[in-house]
């Protein structure tokens, strides 16, 4: 069993997982400016209260496994660079703060390729070694497996920037001080902007919503809102045709599509799959497009994919010794 954390821009969640199923999890509120450390042990003791619960404690379990945000060195344990969140997670060290606190391994990974290595052991990138798999969210995350691993590079940031690879030249400014980065035309952060920059926003339904997500956007181009539908076309056409870059790019074997926007999977995806068709190169058209298998719970069951191979070979050896 794996103690997991992910720890996201407003809530940060815990559980606790094994081989790809959370047995149990909860969330807390995510730490204010300046509290790592602080925000840490409190997970840790809210960790503790769900093992003892069931008369367990850390010495049960394998490791902490930590989903986070930014990009993250994976082999010293540390988060190298974030964007607005957790500032002050930079340079901190976590396998030390795991080992004085809990006395187990602890292993981080950045939360969108942390996201993949759980969907590629556990769901829906099982049995492939060529995955890219974005996540639609607030932000947006990108991670590649390629040749049966991670794609990582010499700085960290290999296949995690999908987000920011610009699609509109002189476009908007971006969160990361570029402009016209994928998610400054279709995000879940832009959205207020797209509503109000769209020339019919002021007949629109949209705008008598106090906060309208993507959700509302989708149910209302389904009843005939005209801007809702124009603005839901749009970027579903920018997001497929990322999708398109980032297979010519890579040419993986199926391309997973997560994150809290894709609560109506089935019209996205056909919409992405006809976006390839018409574009896509060669036998990279047909390349599959499939929904996440854990959307929900993405960040947990990819921490505690960060102990795979142990986790596989200690159940292997125990299987073993009991035969
Ligand atoms: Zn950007």
């Amino acid at each position: 069993m794996i103690a997991a954390i992910d720890l996201g821009g407003t809530r940060t969640k815990f559980g606790l997982v094994d081989r790809g199923v959370v047995l149990e999890s909860s969330s807390c509120d995510a730490a204010s400016h300046g509290a790592i450390r602080a925000h840490l042990d409190e997970v840790a003791g809210l960790l503790e209260n769900l093992l003892a619960g069931r008369r367990l404690g850390f010495g049960d379990c394998r490791g902490i496994g930590i989903s986070s945000t930014g990009i993250v060195d994976s082999i010293r344990s540390r988060v190298l660079t974030t964007n607005g969140k957790y500032d002050d997670a930079v340079g901190f060290d976590f396998a030390s703060w795991g080992k004085e606190r809990t006395g187990l391994e602890t292993r981080i990974e950045n939360d969108a390729r942390a996201a993949l290595i759980g969907e590629w052991r556990y769901g829906a990138g099982h049995g492939r070694d060529d995955l890219f798999m974005v996540t639609l969210g607030t932000g947006i995350g990108t991670a590649a497996i390629v040749d049966g691993r991670p794609l990582v590079g010499p700085g960290f940031a290999g296949g995690n920037l999908g987000g920011h690879i610009i699609v509109r030249s002189g476009g908007r400014p971006c969160t990361c001080g570029g402009r016209g980065c994928l998610e400054t035309e279709a995000s879940g952060w832009v959205l207020p902007t797209l509503i109000a920059e769209h020339p019919k926003a002021e007949s629109s339904q949209l705008k008598k919503l106090a906060r309208p997500g993507f959700k509302e956007v989708m149910a209302l181009a389904e009843s005939g809102d005209s801007c809702a539908r124009e603005i839901l076309d749009h970027c579903l056409r920018v997001w497929g045709e990322a999708i398109v870059s980032f297979v010519h790019l890579l040419g993986p074997a199926r391309v997973i599509v997560g994150g809290g926007l894709m609560n109506n999977p089935g019209p996205m995806l056909d919409s992405f799959r006809a976006t390839l068709r018409q574009n896509g190169w060669g036998s990279l058209k047909d390349v599959e497009i499939v929904a996440a298998e854990h959307p929900d719970n993405a960040g947990l069951i990819g921490a505690a994919a960060l102990f795979y191979d142990s986790e596989n070979n200690t159940a292997r050896t125990s299987q073993q010794q009991n035969t």
